[in-house]
């Protein structure tokens, strides 16, 4: 499936007539200007001026409403308001033509991207391939959800992965080790971006013999696993890694402190709707300053580091949790939704604004360690 970026301008144009024509909409030469369909109001009458808030930038395909709606995409206005049209231009309408949701998992080249070859990535869909079943043994284990894992690979180990030279010979790297095959016996969980495109990716170990449980595709800078995804005017969530985010509603994984402040340097809408923000880092001691200083930012907390696992069959019985997953799997007292997620109003009933969260802090840690 092609990026979102290659629908063609004017199926783009079309689109947003489709959708907003109704509201008085104006084309510019770069932009459309129309009433917000959400906080505005059409005019009675003909000889009253609309208010148009609302704007389409054509450069970036921006949806922006000046009263009411941080610039996003427009592509999530229409995935959100308009799904007919999302799913035409995504899956139907592209440069490419006609091509059906059931090639979206053929990947495309991205510029950055690490070269994958020919048959070394299997999606989880093929279900008879005997490392698809151990990765997706794996997942069901862990109680993630089919819908999520069905998009993402094993990676298999072979020696005919490795790289070679022109004349056939295995490449070698500075230490005189073959390359290529990087993350062989791995489940790959790909951070996808608008319309299916993917460049860098977790790589979890599925034969728990590597030191390095996680690695991540080093050759491309950090990105906010489902950053393209997350909506800004409304509660949204920040994890740290992307299998604990699977289970939490419009929520990302930042991946830890130091990218998290990247992220939100290079985003405003972090800073505009932190009131929106709550982040749900490990609280163990070692995680205490990572949390106050993301409170200072002006971030929620959802503080969940008080349940324990009351699951008598598993082995970490009666201690207290360590990460969302092992909460969804071994606390009764952790709500979950029907479909699969931990319930938003729960862990509402569990969040602390950023100065009560501060203050708990320093009532059951202390004050914060001079540096
Ligand atoms: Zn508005």
């Amino acid at each position: 499936m092609a990026d979102f970026r290659d629908i063609p301008n004017s199926d783009m144009e079309a689109a947003v007539h489709e959708a907003f024509d109704q509201y008085e909409l104006v084309e510019e030469f770069n932009s459309f200007n129309f009433v917000c369909p959400y906080c505005g109001e059409l005019p009675k009458s003909k000889f009253v001026k609309p208010e148009r808030k609302a704007y389409v930038y054509k450069d970036t395909w921006n949806f922006v409403c000046y009263k009411c709606r941080p610039a996003h995409n427009v592509m999530w206005e229409f995935q959100e308001s308009y799904p007919d049209i999302f799913r035409r231009l995504l899956f139907y309408n592209t440069v490419n033509g006609g091509k059906g949701p059931q090639e979206r998992h053929k990947r495309v080249y991205v510029e950055g991207a690490y070269q994958f070859k020919d048959g070394e990535l299997v999606s989880l869909e093929e279900e008879n391939d005997p490392d698809v079943q151990t990765a997706i043994a794996f997942c069901k284990k862990r109680q993630i959800r089919e819908k999520v894992y069905k998009q993402w690979f094993v990676c298999k180990k072979d020696k005919r992965f490795l790289d070679k030279n022109p004349d056939g010979t295995l490449k070698l790297n500075a230490y005189g080790l073959p390359t290529g095959n990087e993350y062989g016996n791995r489940l790959i969980i790909p951070y996808y971006r608008f319309g299916g495109s993917w460049v860098q990716f977790d790589a979890r170990d599925l034969t728990n013999k590597s030191k390095m449980r996680y690695r991540n595709y080093a050759g491309a800078k950090r990105e906010l696993y489902n950053g393209d995804f997350l909506h800004f005017n409304k509660p949204f969530f920040m994890l740290e890694g992307a299998i604990d985010s699977t289970f939490i509603k419009n929520s990302v994984a930042v991946g830890g402190l130091k990218h998290f402040k990247s992220f939100v340097e290079a985003d405003p809408n972090f800073k505009e709707y932190k009131e929106n923000g709550v982040i749900i880092f490990d609280a163990d001691e070692a995680g205490i300053d990572d949390l106050r200083t993301v409170m200072n930012m002006g971030f929620k907390w959802f503080d969940w580091s008080k349940f324990r696992n009351d699951n008598p069959n598993s082995i970490d019985y009666g201690g207290k949790v360590k990460d969302i997953n092992e909460a969804v799997l071994n606390c009764s007292e952790f709500k979950m939704t029907p479909d699969g997620y931990v319930d938003p109003e729960f862990i509402m009933a569990h969040t602390y604004s950023a100065e009560a969260g501060i203050m708990m802090l320093n009532m059951k840690y202390g004050a914060p360690r001079k540096r």
